[in-house]
């Protein structure tokens, strides 16, 4: 099926002529963009509708609040496009665009004109996880790696998929919820995950869906050939005020994804990334939101972990009582910090580590103006 992409609010057909000039401006500091599929998924007739929510500026946007790069990814990127901030796993940067955009994305800096953290030559990044052998698994992300052409992506993974330690590919990608075409009509990519699935380079589709009404049947048929193909396909997706933060909401979609075998791997915090005020949720109401979700599905719907993206790790948000809120270090990216506790005092307004007052952790929670430069 053809898919048009829009670029332009004036292109728009479902909003207002006042909408479009009011939103003009918001657009103009976060990009904007959408394709025909995901426009007909959204009921224009209704202004809070989640998946309109999800691509449409709103003009809270523009209220001062976050930074571009919230969890400091800057700080864990060696060469340019390459990120490395756990151990046994890389990053390479591969594109910057998507089939859309979400109003809440994390790295928007990547589709700001004057940024250049990603990088279409992937060559310095592919060199440096060449000489470290500790890593195992690389993930292609961006912006969307399923953006670039079956070609260019053939070339990555196969240059990646060649490295003898490199045992697993990810391919982080909203495609198939933004335009599942994209994997319907190219059994070029399919036989690209088959052959590299066949030589011993496991494939994983991290997929991005974050809400019950974007699983269409053709975008559960784009998840079904990529499992045909070979791929194990998982999904990850953060708690969006408008969008999915609704424990009901939640529920449909850990039960539906784990009737097409793409279980929730996360879910996460919302980063405090510059633009992201509208859509924030405080860490206790998402963590109310995930364990009343759980306790609506099956076990198998139920294998995600709540974390939060922090600059020093991946941080659990395991539970809560009236005066404390507990985490834990899932990934830590000083090997010391993995499986510690983190004890907060309980605040129902805070939505990031940084806002809570931490009681017991690893030292540069503890102390974060002695937290070391990486
Ligand atoms: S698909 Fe991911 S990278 Fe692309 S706009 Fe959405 S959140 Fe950002």
């Amino acid at each position: 099926m053809k898919v048009r992409y829009i670029t332009s609010l004036a292109k728009l057909d479902g909003l207002t002529d006042d909408e479009r000039r009011r939103l003009a401006p918001v657009a103009e500091r976060y990009a904007f963009r959408l394709n025909t599929y995901y426009a007909n998924l959204i009921d224009w007739d209704d202004p809070r509708d989640p998946l309109r929510l999800l691509v449409v500026p709103l003009e809270r946007e523009l209220n001062d609040w976050g930074t571009l790069d919230a969890s400091r990814e800057a700080d864990y990127t060696p060469v340019r496009g390459c990120q490395h901030k756990y151990t046994d796993t890389a990053l390479l940067l591969v594109n910057e665009v998507c089939g859309a955009y979400c109003r809440y994305c994390f790295r928007k800096r990547l589709f700001m004109n004057d940024n250049d953290d990603a990088s279409l030559d992937y060559r310095p990044g592919l060199q440096y996880i060449k000489e470290h052998e500790e890593i195992t698994n690389v993930l292609l992300t961006g912006g969307d790696p399923l953006m670039l052409s079956t070609r260019r992506l053939g070339a990555v993974i196969s240059d990646v998929a060649h490295v003898p330690h490199v045992r697993i590919i990810r391919i982080g990608t909203k495609m198939p919820a933004f335009n599942p075409f994209r994997v319907l009509d190219d059994p070029g990519l399919l036989g690209l995950i088959t052959e590299t699935c066949g030589q011993g380079t496991q494939i994983y589709v991290m997929n991005h869906f974050d809400h019950p009404r974007e699983l269409t049947p053709e975008a559960r048929e784009a998840v079904r050939r990529l499992r045909q193909a070979g791929a194990q396909t998982v999904n990850q997706c953060p708690i969006v005020r408008g969008v999915n933060a609704r424990p009901q909401v939640f529920a449909a979609l850990f039960r539906e994804l784990s009737f097409i075998g793409c279980p929730q791997y996360y879910v996460f915090q919302g980063r405090p990334t510059a633009g992201n005020e509208p859509y924030e949720v405080p860490i206790i109401e998402g963590l109310h939101i995930f364990l009343e979700a759980n306790r609506m599905v099956s076990g198998l719907a139920k294998r995600a972990r709540f974390a939060m993206s922090h600059e020093t790790g991946k941080i659990e948000i395991v539970g809560a009582d009236e005066r404390y809120l507990y985490m834990r270090y899932h990934r830590a990216h000083w090997k010391d910090d993995y499986g510690k506790m983190v004890v907060a005092l309980r605040d129902d307004k805070a939505y990031w580590l940084d806002q809570l007052t931490i009681v017991s952790g690893p030292e540069a929670l503890l102390h974060p103006e002695r937290r070391l430069n990486v």
